[in-house]
């Protein structure tokens, strides 16, 4: 599937219609979450749900967790943009990971995290009656966007509130998000977010 045009298309259709959907956002860091706002906020009234118990130590779960907030704050964007951040229950992270610890970035450990997450993100979209939810993830140029897509659209269907499909890297997305980062000065981190990819980039 070619995610962004299926996205381009609905988003045709969304600027046809008066009223403005609402939009579960989940974002992973400010850096990633910029250049989606700056895009989506021209349809969508946005909520950014920050759920990722991935993120380890805590201190740098904080850390990322205000510059999100700092972001929003700061960024111009066309509707209005609030904040929801989940519950850092990094034990359901670890467990989740048991025995796929010395897996490499980019395989089935990180399947499972995005599920994590996208799964949370459908469940709290379905019970805030949201009209869509999505995720930042697809922005990163190492992370696999028909993987993010199969998992964000099952989880959709399980709990019965649309996915919105994306590859956000498409459209200079990705320089986008780079430039935006440097315009605000946000922290942009040099690992992925848990324990074993700080370890991988600290070998790197
Ligand atoms: S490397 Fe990133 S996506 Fe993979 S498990 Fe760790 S935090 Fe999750």
């Amino acid at each position: 599937m070619n995610y962004q045009r299926e996205l381009d298309k609905l988003l045709k259709k969304l600027e046809t219609k008066e009223s403005v959907p609402r939009l579960l956002l989940h974002s992973c860091c400010a850096p990633c979450s910029s250049y989606v706002l700056e895009y989506l906020s021209a349809y969508f009234s946005i909520t950014v749900f920050y759920y990722n118990p991935n993120i380890s130590p805590e201190s740098e779960y904080t850390k990322r967790l205000f510059e999100q907030q700092m972001l929003i704050d700061r960024l111009p964007v066309k509707n209005p943009v609030t904040f929801a951040a989940g519950h850092y229950d990094s034990g359901r992270f670890f467990e989740m990971a048991r025995g796929l610890e010395h897996m490499k970035e980019g395989g089935e450990r990180c399947f499972r995290c995005y599920e994590l997450r996208l799964k949370e993100t459908a469940r709290m979209a379905k019970s805030a009656e949201f009209d869509y939810f999505t995720t930042t993830l697809s922005i990163s140029p190492l992370k696999k966007a028909d993987k993010i897509n199969e998992i964000g659209m099952r989880a959709g269907e399980e709990c019965g509130v649309p996915y919105l499909v994306s590859d956000f890297k498409k459209k200079n997305g990705y320089k986008r998000s780079v430039e935006l980062s440097k315009e605000y000065g946000l922290y942009r981190q040099d690992y992925c977010g848990c324990v074993f990819s700080k370890e991988f980039s600290k070998e790197k």
